[in-house]
């Protein structure tokens, strides 16, 4: 019979190309049933944000307060792990919205001193970042994405339930003012709330110097039962950027979730436009991530079902096989494809 390879195998064949020893400890890809090597983390802080936006939390979504959240040396003990013997390089820090945590820095501090780790982002509203994007950046964060649907001041607090866009701009420069480079907006579009708002947002990120990217609405979360009359996708984003856009030119994604373009717009400026298109194109084949929710459920894919708890294996004590038992499990049940609807909101697990 053929031996059985493990996704933890240290004789797979991917570990031909993969450094045998990093800073002298031997090394073990983390490798899917479809073999895709993962080498980043998606982590949810906390299911806490101050936003109610219309597409990702459910209108009784309360935040249980009994829920076990992970602590900074927990999660310190988990990345370093990963990293030193995994060959993790990304984290995102997600949520809820991770400046809920008043830790937030102290864990930043806590991963970005983890060696190996070459790039630490997060995603965040921006509410708050005015007062702490500084505190943060000094703390070890290279990078925020900022979810910004509209400019809209009314149509901001509609989709979102804040009337919050003066404090997100604020956020934004101050981001841009402590070196957090580069600033990336998402944008979510929603039929009959947004549509119409692309533009806006293109010509004036662009004269900003801001990546922004235009997300596909997935059918998980408040909207799910109306996806398919809210949904757009990016053809028909792209037609209604059309009167301000003259060319398009696309730009090679590798494991970049967006599908990026360098356009000239009518008036002979460049930019760069993303769209993240989960449901008209996946970027599923070039997948390298994990996630793991704030209650340190592992979740091999953002829409399928959640996999095993890592937290046995984090209490009481750190216990380095287990949690590599655990996240083989949870690999080897990662599809080769996302199902076609979501099992949880995204703010349960972090976008
Ligand atoms: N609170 C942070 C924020 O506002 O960015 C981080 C968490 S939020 C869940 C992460 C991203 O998921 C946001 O960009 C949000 O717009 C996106 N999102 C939430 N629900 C979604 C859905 N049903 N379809 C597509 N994107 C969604």
């Amino acid at each position: 019979m053929p031996r059985q390879t493990s996704i933890l195998d240290p004789e797979t064949p991917h570990q031909t190309a993969w450094p045998a020893r990093v800073n002298g400890t031997h090394q073990t890809p983390l490798l899917d049933r479809c073999r895709r090597r993962v080498t980043y983390l998606r982590l949810s802080l906390t299911e806490a944000c101050a936003m109610r936006c219309v597409y990702c939390r459910p209108r009784r979504h309360g935040v249980a307060m009994d829920r076990p959240l992970l602590s900074v040396h927990e999660i310190g003990q988990l990345v370093e792990h990963l990293t030193a013997h995994h060959g993790l390089r990304k984290v995102r820090l997600t949520g809820g919205d991770p400046t809920s945590r008043p830790d937030l820095t102290a864990i930043i501090e806590r991963i970005a001193a983890v060696p190996g780790i070459e790039d630490l982002a997060m995603t965040t509203h921006g509410l708050t970042l005015a007062g702490h994007a500084a505190e943060y950046a000094r703390a070890g964060l290279r990078r925020v994405n900022v979810s910004l649907d509209t400019l809209d001041r009314d149509r901001f607090e509609k989709m979102t339930g804040v009337d919050g866009l003066t404090n997100m701009l604020a956020g934004l420069e101050a981001a841009e003012s402590a070196g957090l480079h580069p600033i990336r907006i998402n944008t979510v579009v929603v039929r009959g709330r947004n549509d119409g708002d692309l533009a806006d947002l293109a010509r004036w990120s662009a004269r900003r110097g801001w990546d922004i990217r235009f997300i596909e609405l997935m059918p998980m979360g408040p909207l799910a039962a109306e996806w398919a009359d809210r949904y757009v996708p990016e053809a028909e984003m792209r037609r209604s950027l059309g009167p301000i856009v003259r060319d398009w030119e696309p730009i090679d994604q590798g494991h970049d979730a967006a599908r990026r373009y360098r356009v000239t717009f009518e008036d002979g400026s460049t930019t760069t436009l993303g769209f993240i298109t989960p449901m008209s194109c996946n970027f599923c084949a070039a997948c390298n991530r994990i996630r793991i929710a704030s209650d340190a459920t592992l979740y091999p894919c953002l829409m399928d079902r959640p996999g095993p708890s890592l937290l046995p294996a984090l209490r009481p004590r750190f216990d380095a096989e287990a949690i590599d038992r655990l996240i083989e499990t949870g690999l080897s049940n990662k599809r080769p494809e996302h199902p076609a609807q979501g099992h949880v909101a995204m703010v349960q697990l972090g976008g």
